[in-house]
């Protein structure tokens, strides 16, 4: 069985712990690995070391971190079919999927090579009568980063790469159901030319968290997972007086027009809500139909999600791999099963797919739900999962209602031909992330990422500017060189003349 052990001071790092979880190959339903879960010991370990390389790293000057970074950049680029790999066997999602996941991945760290650029900080000369005044960013200390399942690499990324580019080091704490893409990454960096401890992977479970809520070095925890973790992380992060951004689920609405291109519609929401299985926080799980386009919509629609190509991630014919564990498939097809209690008309039944070869992987077919209303649990909760649900409204301003009324707010897009309806979606929609004919609509690396409502706890979103603010503290200086001026001592508030 092979064994994934953590990765501290530049090398493998076996820790204290015994305790184990297991990885499985969701294609199969294998085991394929253990992994170390670590305790409060190795964590303090890892945090201890990321406390020293800070030393050092935090005097590199922006250009030498900026060459290491390069340097990643094209290791990421020559191990790409490697690294989707190793996502698509531990995650499942399909081969071209995964690479596409990375290469977003990969835009942040392209991002943080500019990192020269983007610490520039800011300069005004004669603030006060030869008085100049700057404000520069400097790096947090220990940073640390807590991610979910269902990117691997990509999530990770959006963190690791910023913070380490900034001059901090980092303590990374990868989902326990799919750490060997982190572990891969962690390799090829050192190979890049990073020095040791300032990247570390400590791998484990909640104990593992919080032995990083709790230690006093890390200043700063980027968490990314469901709304109920990323709370409780945002919570117990400020009571410990650390930096914080927590994002959480999603349910993210697509508004689908009467005057909208139907075809564009309809595709577009097939690779929104069944890519990657809907285990996507962008994905597209409900689909508001408006007025008369309900009918064609929900008919268009169940061809397509009949005919969807369920299989291995590796089989190139695949369009959707299995889910990540038999628990999730189990809980996956319970929220169908009360949809269906509930009374929405469950169009496409997907809970009994069987793949031949494969009986024991955790696959289930597409799931599409029409007439689902307002109070209903699969409305209201994120089943995470390749299940889509349609809502029928009359008119526009019940669209916008509905999305807005909703708990979470990641992501919506809306389908139309109407340049006043996608410009009024826009800007009243209260949601983080927003595509007008475009189904997942999540920004570039040189943009930020982030939500609103339940969907992001904190006040700066990830990556791109806001990843530059988030890693680093502001420092102002003002300063003058008097010579020969002889002052005498002023006891009231300091005025610029
Ligand atoms: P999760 O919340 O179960 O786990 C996320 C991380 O938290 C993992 O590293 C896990 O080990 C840790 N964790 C789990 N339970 C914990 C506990 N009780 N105490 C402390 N730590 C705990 O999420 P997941 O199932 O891995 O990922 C799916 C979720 O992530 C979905 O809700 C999805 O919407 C969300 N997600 C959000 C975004 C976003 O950008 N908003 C992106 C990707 C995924």
């Amino acid at each position: 069985m092979n064994s994934i052990e953590h990765f501290v001071d530049g090398k493998i790092f076996k820790g204290s712990s015994k305790k184990i979880g297991k990885v499985f190959s969701p294609a199969t339903g294998e085991q394929t690995s253990e992994v170390k879960l670590a305790d409060k010991a190795d964590v303090n370990k890892a945090v201890e070391v990321a406390k020293k390389a800070f030393l050092s790293w935090s005097q590199k000057t922006p250009l030498f971190r900026a060459r290491v970074l390069f340097k990643f950049k094209e290791l990421i680029e020559k191990n790409s079919d490697e690294l989707t790999k190793i996502i698509v066997s531990e995650h499942g999602k399909v081969y071209e999927d995964a690479k596409g996941s990375l290469t977003r991945g990969l835009e942040v760290v392209e991002f943080a090579c500019g990192i020269p650029q983007l610490l520039k900080g800011e300069f005004t000369e004669n603030v006060g009568t030869n008085v100049d005044s700057w404000s520069t960013r400097q790096p947090l200390g220990v940073c640390a980063g807590i991610t979910p399942f269902n990117f691997p690499a990509m999530v990770p990324m959006w963190m690791f790469p910023m913070a380490i580019a900034c001059g901090n080091t980092f303590i990374l704490k990868p989902s326990e159901k799919d750490p060997s893409c982190s572990m891969k990454l962690a390799e090829l960096f050192m190979e890049a030319g990073l020095p040791p401890g300032v990247f570390n992977i400590v791998n484990g479970d909640k104990e593992a968290v919080d032995a990083i809520i709790n230690n006093k070095d890390i200043t700063a925890v980027s968490f990314v997972g469901s709304t109920p973790i990323a709370k409780y992380i945002y919570e117990n992060c400020a009571k410990n007086e650390k930096r914080v951004q927590a994002l959480g689920g999603a349910k993210n609405h697509c508004v689908i027009m009467p005057d909208c291109d139907l075809d564009q519609a309809v595709n577009g929401l097939m690779g929104a809500a069944y890519g990657s299985a809907g285990e996507r926080c962008m994905a597209q799980s409900v689909a508001v139909a408006v007025g008369k386009i309900a009918d064609p919509l929900v008919k268009n629609l169940s061809k397509k999600v009949e005919s969807l190509k369920v299989g291995p991630g590796l089989d190139k014919k695949s369009q959707m791999g299995p889910l990540i564990t038999k628990q999730h498939l189990d809980k996956v097809k319970g929220y169908v099963d009360i949809g269906v209690k509930e009374g929405a008309k469950l169009v496409v039944d997907g809970r009994k797919l069987k793949l031949q070869g494969y009986e024991k992987g955790f696959y289930m077919g597409g799931c599409l739900f029409d007439h689902v209303k307002k109070d209903m649990k699969i409305y209201k909760e994120e089943i995470f999962g390749p299940v889509l649900s349609v809502v029928r409204v009359r008119d526009y301003n019940e669209a916008l209602n509905l999305v807005n009324d909703h708990e979470f707010g990641n992501g919506t897009s809306i389908f139309t031909r109407d340049g006043d309806t996608g410009r009024s979606f826009a800007s009243n929609v209260k949601i983080g992330m927003v595509g007008i004919n475009i189904p997942i609509p999540v920004p570039m690396a040189f943009h930020s990422f982030g939500g609103w409502k339940r969907s992001l706890f904190g006040d700066q979103h990830i990556h791109g500017p806001e990843g530059v603010r988030f890693y680093t503290k502001l420092k102002t200086i003002t300063s003058r060189w008097p010579s020969g001026i002889k002052s005498d001592p002023e006891f009231v508030m300091p005025t610029m003349k």
